[in-house]
């Protein structure tokens, strides 16, 4: 919804609430009228005797109480239209902020996708211009055009997961969370290994406690917090995920030796796009986090972080848990 549209709507609910005010307004002055013209008539027959005299008082007393009637519905009138806009402003605020959000997300979405696409673009028209393009150069270019391709892939997968994120048609099943860390760890050692990172799993866990989750997301959770840790971290650092039950609670941390997350950057690291000073050398599209965060609080569970620059970070999952 565009700006003045919001104002049109804000006109449009204050004239149905003042039609509203109208048609009340209206019922009651009857009702009220109705009621004090019949204690007038009364009073006038017990205290004029004259008819003539006694038509005259309740002519002019009934003229009286019909102005001030009028006068009380305009009054009322124009405070409901004056409090009705001003309460529609109210009642648009959050749709307003919501729209504001989604506007902000397609425009950031759009234009990391025009990114890699002006890249292979450019790089593409450069080479079919050169009329001495050699086989070498060629490999080049569709070495560039694949990076940028699988660029591509990995945003749109995650716009899609966010996406996703919004339905309500998600399975949920009992999932021995352990299993799932092994998986992810599995997943990415050859990334660790590539940097000389030393990745361990850790812990311990009752094979009758479990999680309610989703395969999909809580796989794509743990995933994105140890791909970060291993992707900031440098190489021949550390990368170490543990895990226990403490009461109700799955609690998995996942800590590394990396670059770390500086104080202004903190307060952003969840939300969509944003990727810190620090980390832009580094390939990502800034969502993996926003998306993790929303999986965890799908599954009911809290996500905290701790950090210190040039030092490491450690993200802490807590997830409720089930016995069977
Ligand atoms: P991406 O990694 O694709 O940039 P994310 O949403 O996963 O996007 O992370 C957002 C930002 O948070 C990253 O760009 C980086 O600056 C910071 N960040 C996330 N995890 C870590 C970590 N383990 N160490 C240091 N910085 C991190």
């Amino acid at each position: 919804m565009r700006r003045d549209e919001f104002f049109v709507t804000r006109v449009r609910l204050t004239i149905f609430y003042t039609i509203l005010a109208v048609v009340f307004l209206c019922a009651f002055s009857i009702v009220l009228y109705e009621i004090l013209l019949g204690r007038l008539s009364e009073s006038a027959t017990e205290t004029i005797l004259d008819p003539t005299i006694r038509m005259i008082v309740i002519g002019k007393t009934a003229d009286i109480i019909q102005n001030l009637i009028f006068l009380g519905d305009t009054l009322v009138l124009f405070l409901v239209i004056i409090v009705g806009f001003f309460l529609t402003k109210k009642t648009l605020a959050p749709i307003k902020e919501t729209v504001r959000k989604q506007n902000r997300f397609i425009a950031d979405a759009s234009h990391e996708l025009r990114t890699p696409l002006a890249v292979m673009k450019t790089g593409i028209e450069v080479s079919l211009r050169r009329k001495d393009l050699s086989a070498e150069n060629a490999r080049e270019v569709l070495a560039e055009t694949l990076k940028e391709v699988s660029l591509l892939t990995e945003l749109s997968n995650n716009l899609l997961s966010i996406s996703k994120g919004h339905l309500s048609d998600i399975t949920f099943e009992k999932i021995y969370l352990p299993d799932v860390l092994y998986r992810e760890i599995e997943r990415l050692k050859n990334i660790a290994e590539i940097k000389n990172i030393k990745l361990t799993l850790s812990g311990s866990a009752p094979t009758d406690k479990f999680v309610m989750g989703n395969d999909f997301m809580l796989s794509q959770t743990f995933y994105n917090l140890i791909h970060n840790a291993i992707v900031y971290t440098p190489d021949g650092g550390e990368v170490s995920v543990d895990y226990v039950v403490v009461g109700d609670r799955y609690i998995v941390g996942i800590s590394d030796t990396g670059i770390g997350i500086s104080k202004e950057a903190m307060p952003h690291i969840f939300e969509p796009f944003y990727r810190a000073d620090n980390s832009r050398a580094t390939n990502g599209s800034g969502l993996g986090l926003s998306i993790t965060r929303s999986h965890v609080s799908l599954h009911l569970g809290a996500i905290a972080v701790k950090s210190e620059v040039d030092k490491g970070t450690k993200f802490t999952v807590a997830l409720p848990v089930f016995s069977s």
